[in-house]
């Protein structure tokens, strides 16, 4: 049986924190999937399609990596996909609370299925999609923050003044 792990999140949009966790967890299972969730009563700055098609973008060629949308709880897309492992990231001591709380939730209702939890390399410890957006806002340098390609549409998105 091939192993699946799947790593859901927002991704709006995807850092250079979320492509190291990827490529990292990349090299332990036959299949990444990167879950993009669309939940409807959220505020994104970019739609699902779009904040997939960027995820798609950095892993061209990645044979192991995958792309999906998904609305609805994470287990359901999971049972649906034989996958057995969640990934999540852990950054600061912040994030540890809501991890936690997350993981033991999915533990109860899918008890087969495993969280695993990567942390953050010390020199992406501090980037959150957030801070990207609040940077892109006020014309800060997103520079080793996100791909390349993402800097010139988050800027047009939320700084259009910007020369
Ligand atoms: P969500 O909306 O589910 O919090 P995010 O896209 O913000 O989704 O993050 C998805 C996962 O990636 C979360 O587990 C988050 O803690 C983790 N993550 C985000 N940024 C980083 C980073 N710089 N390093 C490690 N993990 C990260």
């Amino acid at each position: 049986m091939s192993k699946i792990a799947v790593y859901p999140g927002s991704f709006d949009p995807i850092t250079i924190g979320h492509i190291d966790i990827i490529q990292r967890v990349s090299k332990l299972y036959d299949q990444v999937i990167v879950l993009v969730s669309d939940a409807g009563d959220k505020n994104y700055l970019f739609n699902s399609s779009e904040r997939a098609d960027y995820v798609r973008k950095c892993f061209e060629g990645q044979k192991n990596i995958q792309v999906d949308i998904h609305r609805g709880l994470t287990i359901d897309y999971m049972r649906k996909k034989n996958a057995q492992v969640i990934v999540r990231g852990l950054r600061a001591v912040a994030d540890f609370e809501y991890e936690g709380t997350l993981a033991n939730m999915n533990y109860r209702l899918a008890p087969e299925i495993e969280t695993f939890m990567v942390f953050s390399r010390p020199e992406y410890y501090f980037i959150s999609s957030r801070g990207v957006k609040e940077l892109a806002k006020n014309g800060g340098e997103l520079k080793g923050l996100v791909p390349d390609f993402l800097i010139s549409d988050l800027e047009k998105k939320l700084n259009p003044k910007k020369p």
